[in-house]
């Protein structure tokens, strides 16, 4: 009999398969019990139709046997089988669903190993059997018909269909495995327990047994589609645990089921711990994407924004199963639709449990806060509104981590703004100069002591129509218009004392003014333009960036305090005193900044002069 020709497409195609390197060849399996499974379906459904035609959907199976020594797999199903021209039309040519999809996908390939990465996210079909078999037999009985035929190939030379003798209504598809390589143990898949693993890896929830001699192999009902009462909150737990290796119970489970233009079920879970290469490259994040209960892709990077990409879980969409699997890339408005949802699903959730659990909120933030952080910054503050409602930060007045919210409601009316101060520990910024003044009208600063958290602060502005001040950098506004004019007056007054003062510290400070705020300390450390102290210091923490990037630093100096009035003297009397003294105020004003003194040993040495 003439070998018939596969389509041109189709050949090149399947020369890929044939000559796979890709590493995820197991997936063979998948497709054919995918297949398998459509078949059954397909003959359910015109059972439906043609009212129940003798048969019960508990007769229906899919079955996998090994044959060691003959070295083939057989996939067989009691579907509804294909008839001779079927068998040319449907294995002859690549689907239509994927074909142009391929075709295109394979013009613009330059880098093979890349294009073979793209066919493992399309979903490959039949052909996949060509990864591990070097010989394809398909033995079919269409239902309702008394002859079956057999389709085999042995790659791309082509086919043949002949006339063959079959039991029953379906498909038996053989695979002759190849033989192994120096890496490729294709005898691998004749193991009972590797194809357990395949099964349960990638198939377990086929509506249909899989069966693997007297077992079934898949649990076929998956829990995401069981309904609250059918699926206890335990039994998520547990299912968490195992399918994501996670030794600790999950901090919360959200259930998703959405019908209408996009349907589709999720099972998501917040972890209740970081795991240990969570802030690393290693950690894959995504969401586990089924259609119809086959897997087609294990971390599904689309379904979440990246600041989310904490939670794990699963995504099961019926409308995906022809389309997602091949055109995934071109036709993911689906894929859009459940993402914007999920993102909603995951704050609200979030949101729900800092407004009820505040408790259990700051544990989940102590493991996952600095990625909603890092949320903020990335893409010039695209999820800005998103997050900023989820972070927390550590509260003057209230001595705790609270959200901007609760800030805001608890100002009085007369304060205007939002304050905030960076550093290292909470216990420095307490003692921070330019922190007294507002707390002592009674008004809360929010303490900062994470490297991102000045960024995050300048990237979000305002909050409910509230500026966010720095005081260290920012005019904190807390003086009358009196108390400014005043203060300028003082200013002008001592204009050659700060002056001189400025030309003393040779270069270290941008400036020397008068601040009206100040009220124990004698001096502090300010800066002016977009650097701040907080920012240096991180920026000197990036290996490569050196200090190219620094804060221009202001030595403010309280003109209440009587060291102001010993400085003015010296000025007038003792200009070399003086000069003393503007380096002590500004070694002074390094450490209540908790900046470093980069010459520890003039400091001492000042004192000691100046004691004696
Ligand atoms: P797809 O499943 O995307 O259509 P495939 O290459 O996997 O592409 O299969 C091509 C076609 O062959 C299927 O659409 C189906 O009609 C037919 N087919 C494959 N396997 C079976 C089977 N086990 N039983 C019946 N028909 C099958």
């Amino acid at each position: 009999m003439a070998k018939r020709q596969f389509k041109a497409e189709s050949k090149r195609l399947l020369d890929l398969m044939i000559h796979s390197i890709y590493t995820h060849r197991e997936i063979f399996l998948r497709e054919l019990i995918s297949n398998a499974s459509d078949a059954i379906d397909k003959l359910c459904y015109r059972s439906l139709e043609d009212g129940g035609a003798g048969l019960d959907r508990s007769d229906f199976f899919i079955r996998i046997t090994p044959d060691k020594d003959a070295r083939t797999l057989t996939i067989a199903d009691n579907g509804i089988g294909m008839d001779e021209q079927e068998l040319d039309s449907n294995l002859g040519v690549i689907a239509r669903s994927g074909s142009r999809q391929f075709k295109t996908d394979m013009d613009q390939e330059k880098a093979g190993e890349e294009n073979i990465d793209i066919i493992g996210q399309f979903g490959v079909g039949f052909y996949s059997a060509f990864m591990v078999a070097d010989k394809v037999t398909v033995t079919s009985k269409k239902f309702g018909s008394d002859a079956a035929f057999r389709w085999e190939s042995a790659g791309t030379d082509g086919y043949t269909v002949v006339p063959a003798e079959k039991e029953g209504q379906g498909t038996e598809i053989v695979l002759r495995l190849k033989e192994d390589g120096e890496e490729e143990k294709y005898s691998e898949f004749l193991e009972d327990w590797k194809l357990r693993e395949l099964i349960k890896k990638y198939s377990d929830y086929v509506r249909y047994p899989i069966k693997l001699g007297e077992d079934t192999v898949n649990s076929m009902v998956p829990l995401w589609q069981r309904s609250k009462q059918e699926a206890s909150d335990e039994d998520c737990a547990a299912f968490y645990k195992e399918k994501f290796y996670d030794p600790e119970e999950p901090r919360r489970i959200i259930r998703v089921s959405a019908e209408g233009a996009v349907s589709y079920k999720a099972l998501l879970f917040i972890p209740a711990k970081a795991p240990f290469n969570y802030y690393s490259r290693d950690y894959e994040a995504g969401l586990q994407l089924y259609a119809n209960g086959v897997m087609i892709m294990e971390h599904c990077t689309d379904l979440l924004p990246e600041c989310f990409r904490f939670v794990r879980g699963i995504v099961d969409s019926p409308d995906l199963s022809l389309n997602i699997s091949r055109e995934l890339l071109q036709h993911d408005r689906q894929l859009k639709v459940i993402a914007a949802n999920l993102e909603k699903k995951v704050k609200s959730e979030l949101t729900k449990l800092l407004e009820e659990e505040p408790e259990k909120y700051e544990e989940f933030y102590s493991q996952f806060g600095l990625q909603l952080k890092y949320g903020i910054l990335a893409d010039f503050g695209a999820k800005r509104e998103l997050l900023q409602d989820l972070l927390l930060f550590y509260d003057s007045g209230a001595k705790k981590p609270i959200p901007l919210k609760s800030y805001v409601s608890a100002m009085p009316e007369e304060q205007k703004s939002i304050y905030y101060a960076c550093g290292d520990t909470v216990a420095r910024l307490e003692k921070l100069p330019q922190a007294e003044p507002v707390r002592e009208k009674g008004w809360s600063i929010l303490y900062l002591t994470d490297e991102v958290d000045e960024f995050v602060m300048n990237m979000i502005g305002e909050y409910q129509e509230k500026p966010l001040k720095n005081v260290i950098t920012g005019d904190p506004d807390l003086e009358s218009g009196e108390d400014k004019e005043k203060l300028e007056k003082l200013q002008q007054a001592n204009e050659a004392m700060l002056a001189f003062a400025k030309e003393a510290l040779e270069g270290a400070v941008e400036n020397v003014t008068l601040s009206g705020q100040l009220k124990s300390a004698p001096a502090c450390l300010g800066t002016q333009g977009e650097i701040t102290l907080e920012m240096e210091k991180y920026f000197a923490s990036i290996p490569g960036s050196g200090d190219k990037i620094k804060a221009q630093r202001v030595l403010e100096l309280n003109p209440e305090h009587p060291v102001f009035e010993a400085l003015v003297r010296a000025y007038a009397g003792d200009q070399e005193k003086a000069k003393k003294y503007v380096k002590l105020l500004y070694f002074q004003a390094l450490l209540y900044a908790g900046a470093e003194i980069t010459d520890p040993a003039a400091y001492a040495d000042l004192i000691s002069e100046l004691m004696v």
